[in-house]
């Protein structure tokens, strides 16, 4: 058969268009949308037919035409932007949305996004009037600030704050602060992109309340402090506190700025882990504008907060830059909602997500993750790996043996650039199988209705269980009934 012949078999959309089978997908997603796919099908179909040797081989091509066209559609339909499953221990994963909303802000986020809001409205007034001003009195009283308002993320924030305060004149910044965050935030290139001139102090290293002395110039407009969130500088090294540079900036007339990152607005010592400076802290120890994120340790909606003295926050308001960095409505929501529950600081763990991820104890974790190795093992049919690690490898020898399930020592990490040093003791449930690589059996399970994300270590799938939330337990459950997903050449 020569190639003429084969393409004249394949069938003219037209046809295609009036068969049963389509007709049935056209009732389900439109004439136009099924006309599309059988076209781009059909395009595809044209270049497969090119390469088949046989008569047969080309009809059986043919063959798979609706099935594809079918295919095409429901990917079509499928939304992009879907939840996951965060195995990876990671609390504030940047690549996986950074930090789960609690209860209260979903609910605040869907009763202002589906409708009309006060957003910028003066309800007194009967007038426009000024966003975030909504919730600026909550702020304060949270944080200990004098005002307050919030922006989009906290690169947009300190952008902004640099602009409104130092643009046209000198920020003076340790060279140990001058940090990357990551995603391209450079702090030397804000900056300039602020327009305002960075003038170092000190070195990558040390550097002293004289440094900055003599960094002052006519030129000065500000201090700007970083909170080197994601590294550590260790050894010979010296810097000057917040509390310090703050004296100097009131007996010079230097506003200070800082960059907090994470924004902390509860002391984590209480969960176990490293004191990171706080919201509060810096207000008090006297910053004039301190900025953070509301999507890391603060556990709320991406965001960018300035919080600080008035007469700062009013010249930051009045800046052009606002209009383009400006909070979304049920980003607001959400974000006042999460700042009242700071209200309570007994209860935070409870409604915060992130937090109550951080406060989940070792023991908790160590049943959780047996109690899902357990549900793994007898959803896919695989024995108990509870008994000695000799028994354990003599029966994973055994023929017929898909996986081992067990339950395994690890450490989460808070992620989002936060505690970089801290190690937080954790359980996982790692899968071993015998007929896959753990790479496989990572790639089958991202490729998911609701993708798991996990690690692979030592050719074996980790999951920690200190992020997956617990609605999931059925879900995972599921996934490996049967064994399927552990089988190779197993339709995952
Ligand atoms: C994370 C971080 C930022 C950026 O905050 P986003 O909310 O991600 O925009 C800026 N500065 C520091 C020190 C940070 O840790």
């Amino acid at each position: 058969m020569d190639k003429n012949e084969i393409y004249r078999m394949l069938p003219k959309v037209d046809r295609l268009m009036t068969e049963e089978n389509i007709q049935e997908m056209i009732s389900r997603h439109g004439y136009e949308c099924v006309h599309k796919a059988v076209n781009s099908v059909l395009g595809r179909a044209r270049e497969g037919l090119a390469r088949c040797g046989s008569e047969q081989e080309a009809r059986a091509c043919i063959a798979e035409i609706p099935e594809q066209i079918r295919r095409v559609l429901e990917g079509w339909e499928r939304p992009g932007l879907k939840p996951v499953v965060n195995g990876t221990g990671i609390i504030l994963h940047t690549g996986l949305g950074r930090a789960p909303l609690g209860e209260s802000a979903l609910q605040a986020a869907m009763k202002i996004a589906g409708g009309y809001s006060n957003l910028e409205y003066d309800l007194e007034k009967g007038q426009r009037g000024e966003r975030c001003l909504n919730f600026e009195e909550l702020v304060c009283r949270v944080t200990g600030a004098e005002a307050a308002m919030a922006v989009n993320n906290n690169a947009g924030a300190v952008l902004l704050a640099l602009s409104a305060v130092a643009g046209g004149g000198e920020v003076v910044v340790s060279r140990g602060e001058l940090v990357e965050i990551g995603g391209g935030f450079r702090i030397p290139e804000i900056m300039e992109l602020g327009g305002a001139r960075l003038r170092e102090a000190g070195t990558t290293n040390r550097t002293r309340l004289t440094d900055y002395e003599n960094a002052v110039s006519g030129e000065t407009r500000a201090f700007l402090k970083v909170h080197t969130s994601n590294y550590r500088i260790v050894g010979f090294t010296c810097s000057v506190s917040l509390g310090e540079l703050c004296k100097l900036g009131r007996a010079r007339k230097i506003p200070v700025i800082q960059d907090l990152g994470s924004g902390v607005l509860v002391n984590l010592e209480k969960y176990g882990l490293e004191h990171e400076p706080t919201v509060q802290e810096a207000v008090a120890q006297g910053a004039d504008v301190v900025c953070f994120s509301g999507d890391k340790l603060m556990g709320g909606p991406q965001a960018g907060i300035i919080a600080g003295r008035k007469e700062y926050i009013e010249k930051i308001r009045r800046h052009p830059l606002v209009r383009a960095l400006r909070i979304d409505k049920f980003t607001a929501a959400a974000l006042e909602a999460v700042f009242r529950e700071y209200l309570h600081p007994e209860s935070e763990e409870v409604k915060i997500p992130v937090l109550h991820m951080l406060s989940e104890t070792e023991d908790s974790l160590r049943r959780k993750a047996e109690n899902m190795a357990a549900s793994l093992r007898n959803a896919a049919g695989i024995h108990s790996a509870d008994c000695s690690p000799g028994e354990r490898e003599r029966r994973a020898e055994q023929p017929g043996v898909l996986a081992e399930i067990a339950v395994e020592p690890c450490v989460s990490r808070t992620g989002g650039g936060s505690l970089p040093m801290q190690d937080i003791r954790s359980y996982a449930v790692t899968v071993a199988p015998r007929e896959i690589t753990a790479e496989e059996l990572g790639r089958r399970l991202r490729g998911k209705e609701i993708p798991v994300i996990g690690r692979i270590s030592g050719e074996r799938f980790f999951m920690d269980v200190r992020t997956v939330e617990e609605k999931y337990g059925g879900y995972l459950s599921e996934i490996f009934r049967g064994g399927d997903i552990l089988r190779k050449g197993g339709r995952p």
